[in-house]
C-alpha cells in the first residue's frame, strides 16, 4: 500500500516548485496516480511510504488544451478520456482517439494523464507511441534562481530506457505540443496478456495522409512499443512507403521489414508475428480513414487483416 505523511495540492507552478524545494529528497510528484498506486502493492514494490506526495494535476499550465494556428498544446495533466470526448482535439490529433479507446477503461481514462504515461516510461506504454507518431515535443519546467524556466525537446529524445527519461529531479513535465494533422487518418493496434484492462505487450500507432489522387501516401508516421527498451518510430519503413504507389504489395513489404525491428529479449517470434500483422492492419485502417482509394486496398485484402 502507498502511504504518505502529507498530500499537497499546489494550485500554481510556483507553489509546486516551493513544495519540491521544501521537501527535497522526500517527495514524489503525482498526477492521476494510476501508475503509482498499483506499483505500491504486493508483488511489485510492496508497501511504500513516501513522506510527501505533491499532486500537480490541478495546476492550470498542466491543464491547457488548445488547438490554434496548426498546433496543439496539451497540458501534461490532460486525461486520456479527453481524446474521446473533445471533438476538436480528436480532429486535430486523429490517432489519439484510437489509442484512447484501447486505453484501460472509462474510470482509469478519467484519471490517467498523458504526462504520467510519458514520465512512467514503460516500454509498452500506449500514449508514448501514439504521441511519437504525432511528432510530439515535450515542455519541461523548473525554477532557477527564483525564475520559472522551460526547455523543450522532441518526445523521441525523452525516454532513455525503461522507467528512465531526460526529466531532471527538479523538473515538471508541463506540456506536450504537436502539429495538428486534420487530413491524416489514424489507427492504433494493441495486444496484451489479459482480456480486459490490457496493458500492451505490443502496440503499433499509424498516421497517414493520402495525396490528391488517392493512390499515393503523402505522409506516413509509424511508431511501435513493446519490442525494445523504449517506444520508437519506424522511420526507414515510413520513408520507403512515401516513395511508392499504394498497393497491397508495398503494405506487405512494409509489414515484413517491421518484424526485423523486434529487439525484446523475450517472446521474439511472437512479437515479430504480431508486429507484422499490426503494421499491416494499422496502415490499411489509417489509409482508408485518410481517403485511400478502395480500388487499391481490395475488400479481400482488408478482410484478411481485419
Ligand atoms: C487498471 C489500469 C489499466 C491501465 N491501462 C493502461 C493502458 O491501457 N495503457 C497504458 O499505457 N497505461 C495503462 N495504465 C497505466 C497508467 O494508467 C498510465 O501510464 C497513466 O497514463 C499514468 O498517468 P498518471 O497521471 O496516473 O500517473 P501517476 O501514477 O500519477 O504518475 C506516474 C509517474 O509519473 C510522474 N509524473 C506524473 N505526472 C508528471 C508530470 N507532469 N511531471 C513530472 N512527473 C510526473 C510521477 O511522479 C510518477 O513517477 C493502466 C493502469 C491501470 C491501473
Amino acid at each position: 500500500m502507498l502511504t504518505c505523511d502529507d498530500y499537497l495540492t499546489p494550485v500554481t507552478l510556483g507553489e509546486a516548485f516551493d513544495a519540491m524545494e521544501n521537501h527535497r529528497g522526500v517527495y514524489r510528484l503525482v498526477a492521476g496516480a494510476t501508475d503509482i498506486l498499483p506499483w505500491a502493492r504486493e508483488g511489485r514494490a510492496g508497501d511504500v511510504h513516501i513522506p510527501v506526495l505533491i499532486d500537480i494535476a490541478g495546476i492550470p499550465e498542466l491543464n491547457v488544451r488548445e488547438v490554434a494556428g496548426g498546433n496543439v498544446r496539451l497540458g501534461a495533466a490532460t486525461r486520456f478520456q479527453r481524446f474521446l470526448d473533445d471533438k476538436t482535439l480528436a480532429a486535430a490529433l486523429p490517432l489519439m482517439p484510437f489509442c484512447a479507446v484501447w486505453f484501460a477503461d472509462d474510470q482509469i481514462r478519467e484519471s490517467a494523464t498523458i504526462g504520467g504515461n510519458l514520465v512512467n516510461a514503460s516500454p509498452a506504454a500506449d500514449g508514448t507511441p501514439a504521441l511519437l507518431a504525432h511528432d510530439a515535443r515535450v515542455v519541461l519546467s523548473s525554477r532557477k534562481a527564483g525564475k520559472i524556466v522551460q526547455r523543450t525537446m522532441p518526445l523521441s529524445e525523452f525516454a532513455t530506457g525503461p522507467s528512465n527519461t531526460m526529466l531532471a529531479a527538479d523538473e515538471i513535465l508541463v506540456e506536450v505540443q504537436c502539429p495538428a494533422l486534420p487530413k491524416h487518418g489514424g489507427a492504433f493496434e494493441k495486444v496484451g496478456h489479459r482480456r480486459s484492462l490490457v496493458i500492451s505487450t505490443v502496440c503499433v500507432a499509424a498516421l497517414v495522409e493520402i495525396d490528391a489522387t488517392g493512390e499515393r501516401f503523402a505522409d506516413v508516421k509509424l511508431a511501435v512499443a513493446g519490442i525494445g527498451p523504449v517506444p520508437r518510430r519506424m522511420t526507414a519503413i515510413e520513408e520507403a512507403l512515401k516513395t511508392k504507389a499504394l498497393s497491397s504489395a508495398i503494405l506487405e513489404d512494409a509489414a515484413d521489414s517491421a518484424g526485423d525491428l523486434v529487439a525484446s529479449r523475450t517472446r521474439q517470434d511472437y512479437r515479430r508475428e504480431v508486429v507484422r500483422g499490426f503494421v499491416l492492419r494499422a496502415l490499411i485502417n489509417a489509409a482508408l480513414r485518410a481517403g485511400a482509394s478502395t480500388k487499391l486496398i481490395s475488400r479481400e485484402f482488408e478482410a484478411k487483416y481485419a
